[in-house]
């Protein structure tokens, strides 16, 4: 079968592997029908690593997934063959501590889809996962909720792990597929009022379509300034999702006192530094996000009763076999890209 395997930096290649089989009667088979492109994949695809995680070639990455199911194994019965599911890339060992606590997302001995040294992704044709992984698509659910499911269910847990939106006045600094995934799970949630920041004008004007109250630009504009005109008691909760310290520091210069600040861009330095008079006087908590745990279903369900529409995320779209341009399309931050999508 075909697989699309990272062979260096910014260099990728389809290759011919085979066919993955079942091995445990919990496994599922999966022919892959969609799979978005993630700003992670995009870490390892310019850099080869992400912190410490390195990735040792060829190897193929994609973890935001969904197929069609062809085969099941004995003791399998939430998925039947020929469903159209979502694929929740970690497979969490369900033994050590972190799992018994319930935090699947930082499992000792976690798998995760497309991580070096876990398990290879998904842009390929096949894929076996566990059943808990499968996440049926019914009614007009598409491949597109299924794949977009996975980094929506990260703004869900991170609206969460915020300790709740309703009525509140927010910021999300970074407004990439995360950043709008936060804002579509805090509208779903009653939020009062939104103000974005991105340094690409598209994204404003898709964050401006979805109801923010104000949006700008850091590299044209005085952000804060701008802010603190429609916000002047400063801002309930700040998201940071784009791993900039500029913008974490906005965030934190922009927060009320008793706000909080949650951080869940992936940055590409190694140390967060913060100003210590405003934190200390402001009394700013500090949240950081780890994925997701325990969110898809509910992501699921809220795309499916209407909650959450995704129409205005995918903004580009691209066969298998030219995963590459997309690739590249992505990391250059080009025509105003939001989320790209290959099509099986
Ligand atoms: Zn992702
Ligand atoms: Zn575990």
């Amino acid at each position: 079968m075909k697989a699309m395997m990272l062979t260096g930096i910014r260099q990728m290649e389809m290759g011919d592997i085979p066919e993955p089989d079942l091995i445990n009667p919990t496994d599922v088979k999966i022919r892959m029908t969609a799979v978005g492109i993630c700003g992670s994949d995009i870490h390892y695809y310019t850099q080869g690593q992400i912190g410490s995680q390195k990735v040792q070639y060829p190897f193929c990455v994609g973890h935001e997934g969904a197929g069609v199911v062809i085969e099941v194994g004995k003791s399998v019965n939430r998925v039947r063959p020929g469903d159209l599911i979502a694929i929740d890339p970690a497979m969490p060992c369900g033994e050590c501590d972190q799992c018994l606590a319930g935090r699947h997302h930082t499992c000792r001995k976690l798998r995760f889809l497309g991580c070096p040294g876990q398990a290879e992704g998904c842009l390929m044709e096949y894929i076996v996962m566990p059943e808990k992984c499968c996440f049926p698509l019914t009614g007009s659910l598409t491949a597109d909720h299924g794949s977009i499911s996975e980094p929506l269910a990260i703004g869900v847990y991170a609206v969460r792990k915020s300790g709740g939106v309703r009525n509140m006045n927010i910021g999300i600094f970074g407004y990439g597929p995360i950043g709008m995934s936060v804002m579509l799970a805090a509208k779903a949630q009653s939020v009062h009022s939104i103000s974005v920041t991105d340094i690409i004008d598209e994204r404003l004007s898709i964050a401006k379509k979805e109801g923010s109250v104000l949006n700008c630009n850091p590299l044209k504009e005085d952000i804060v300034e701008k802010i603190r005109q429609v916000e002047p008691l400063g801002l309930d909760l700040a998201f940071e999702c784009c791993g900039k310290q500029e913008a974490f520091d906005q965030a934190i210069e922009l927060l009320k006192p008793g706000g909080r600040l949650v951080v869940v861009g992936i940055p590409e330095f190694d140390r967060w530094s913060m100003n210590v008079e405003v934190t200390r006087r402001r009394e700013i908590s500090l949240q950081f996000i780890r994925r997701q745990v325990n969110c898809v279903e509910d992501t699921i369900e809220m795309m499916k009763n209407g909650s959450v529409r995704i129409d205005n995320m995918i903004t580009h779209r691209f066969p298998f076999e030219r995963t590459g341009e997309a690739f590249d399309l992505v990391a250059d931050y080009r025509d105003g890209v939001m989320k790209a999508m290959i099509d099986f």
